[in-house]
């Protein structure tokens, strides 16, 4: 016996009984190595004998198979496949949605990637379902009592779209309007996979032939260039000179402070003045108040997590919390490494805080702004800190401070497939809330079915069987109501600020204090009106009164800036 725990197998002695059924076997595999399933329970063998899983994976043997009688052999196997299984279980991982993100990506193995994206979307059984089912229906009884045909009418409402169906004309638009990118995109990742002996772009494999197509795997080569305590500093920078303020750290954090003031010892408090920092030496010039960044994930003494979500918290006037929720440094690591998408979120949070900050209006007055409006500094000031050029301000060598190389800056750039995805989030939390669902008709089954469709809508490959849109984003979109569709309105708006006609398209014009100073004025120290989401809440305005118009100016006649980004 060369198995981990000698002889165990042999200690069952089962009774005659049992022996005497004789096990039904199937033999699935017909190769060196074959499957037989006995009592249901696969175990695999080869001409030496069955193979034993030991309790950390490795694989054995049993020496002495060949000179077991066939009884003795059929013993044997149901013994090893019940506890195979047993063992089998308890090694295997959850496959989370990360495991999904990076295998999905980057693993060349296609079997590989289509297991891990089976056993994920087999993870959400029709329970989720009949969640998803009660939640519609409580929203859709709360937006009826409210006047509202349907709970994305009442989201819509204070948004730039204003309802349902002008939200959903203009996601057909933007799918419309991405065809001719989406189209060549497709083909490219068809042409290489082909070349790779794959027949057309299965759903499975989109997402890897994207990333190898669009080099995402330089993204992770770009951290090198990401270190958190180096890049900080003239990130900082860079959201202070495009919203013209400055960010000064205060309360170097020590043991003492951090007892007398409570924060934790890893949050960074900043000061933000008014202006550029050559203004802040003039005195009396205007404070604007205090950010507390909190950069990294970190568990209470009772093992849950300290951190809230990501998010940005306005604590009371002129104090902004910061949550990044970040995974620590690694292990030796010695400087925490930010991937681009992390750093996305750390300026993204930033520019809700400027925002918070700069409003000039009561709390009740900026919570109450439409998420179109609320989210626009934020959307605005991350799509500049990833620009090529903005990134060359703040990117850096961990070791020896150098550039990063032009290709590496490229490989974080969002393409059309970013923006696609966000469509197909929206588009199933927009339609799972829409009049035409009616949550009081249907089943968990119909929900599936029409939450796939409402994904397939602006796809141009078919969703895989295993598939389910609430098993990703479009489930944690659907849980926070039919809104989403408020950041792309957002990214369209960043493309048309940023890329006026006949105007400079580099980084260095963002960065002007006459660009600042208008994003100031007609954005972040607007106290726009708050009657807009007081009219379409009963309760607190009078009903049926006619909306007043939206604070923004009206949305940009065309998508393609969305979509054209990508092709410069
Ligand atoms: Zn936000």
């Amino acid at each position: 016996m060369s198995t981990s725990e000698s002889g165990s197998i042999f200690e069952h002695k089962e009774q005659p009984t049992l022996a005497l059924e004789a096990p039904t076997k199937d033999v699935i595999e017909e190769d060196d190595i074959q499957t037989v399933v006995v009592d249901g329970n696969p175990v695999r063998m080869d001409k030496l004998g069955p193979l034993v899983i030991n309790t950390d994976g490795t694989l054995a043997r049993i020496n002495n198979w060949h000179e077991m009688t066939e009884l003795e052999q059929q013993k044997t196997l149901r013994v090893l496949g019940r506890r195979n299984k047993q063992r089998l279980a308890k090694l295997q991982e959850e496959a989370g949605l990360d495991a999904i993100e990076k295998i999905g990506s980057f693993c060349q193995n296609a079997t590989t990637r289509r297991r891990i994206f089976e056993a994920f979307y087999g993870g959400f059984d029709s329970s989720l379902d009949e969640a998803a089912l009660d939640l519609l229906r409580a929203r859709r009884k709360v937006a009826e009592q409210l006047g509202f045909r349907s709970y994305a009418d009442l989201e819509m409402a204070p948004m730039a779209v204003g309802d349902e169906a002008t939200a959903r004309r203009w996601m057909d638009q933007c799918w419309q309007e991405a065809q001719p990118t989406m189209s060549k995109a497709v083909k490219k990742m068809k042409d290489v996979s082909s070349r790779g002996g794959s027949k057309g772009l299965s759903h499975v494999d989109q997402m890897f032939w994207r990333a190898h197509v669009a080099r995402e795997i330089d993204t992770w080569r770009l951290s090198e260039f990401l270190p958190a305590d180096k890049c900080l500093p003239s990130l900082l920078n860079l959201v202070g000179k495009a919203y013209s303020v400055t960010f000064r750290e205060v309360d170097g954090a020590n043991l003492l402070t951090r007892l007398l003031s409570g924060w934790h010892r890893s949050v960074k408090v900043y000061e933000v003045t008014d202006g550029p920092p050559s203004a802040v030496k003039k005195a009396g010039r205007g404070k604007l108040g205090y950010v507390y960044l909190d950069l990294y994930r970190r568990m209470s003494f009772l093992g849950r997590p300290a951190v809230e979500l990501a998010g940005a918290l306005r604590l009371c006037p002129g104090h902004a919390y910061l949550s990044c929720n970040l995974p620590g440094v690694g292990l030796g690591q010695g400087s925490k490494l930010l991937h681009p998408e992390e750093l996305v979120g750390i300026t993204h949070e930033l520019g809700h805080a400027v925002h918070i900050l700069c409003h000039t209006g009561s709390p009740q007055e900026f919570d109450d702004l439409p998420l179109d409006v609320l989210e626009l500094p934020s959307t605005l000031v991350e799509t500049i800190a990833l620009h090529p050029e903005s990134m060359t301000q703040y990117a850096q060598h961990r070791d020896n401070g150098s550039l990063p190389p032009g290709d590496l800056l490229r490989s974080c750039q969002r393409d059309s497939h970013f923006f696609v995805r966000v469509l197909q989030n929206c588009s199933v939390s927009l339609g799972l809330h829409a009049e035409d669902f009616d949550p009081f008709k249907k089943t968990a089954a119909d929900l599936r079915e029409h939450a796939i469709s409402l994904w397939q809508r602006y796809s141009l490959v078919e969703a895989d069987p295993a598939f389910t849109p609430l098993g990703g984003d479009a489930g944690l979109n659907v849980g926070h109501g039919a809104n989403h569709v408020a950041y792309l309105l957002c990214y369209l708006r960043v493309a048309n600020i940023l890329q006026k006609k006949g105007s400079r398209k580099d980084a260095a014009r963002w960065l002007q204090p006459e660009f600042a100073g208008l994003l100031r004025s007609q954005l972040l120290d607007q106290n726009f009106p708050s009657e807009r989401m007081a009219a379409v809440q009963p309760t607190l305005g009078k009903q049926g009164r006619e909306l007043p118009p939206h604070p923004l100016p009206q949305l940009p006649s065309s998508t393609l800036l969305l979509f054209q980004q990508l092709a410069q």
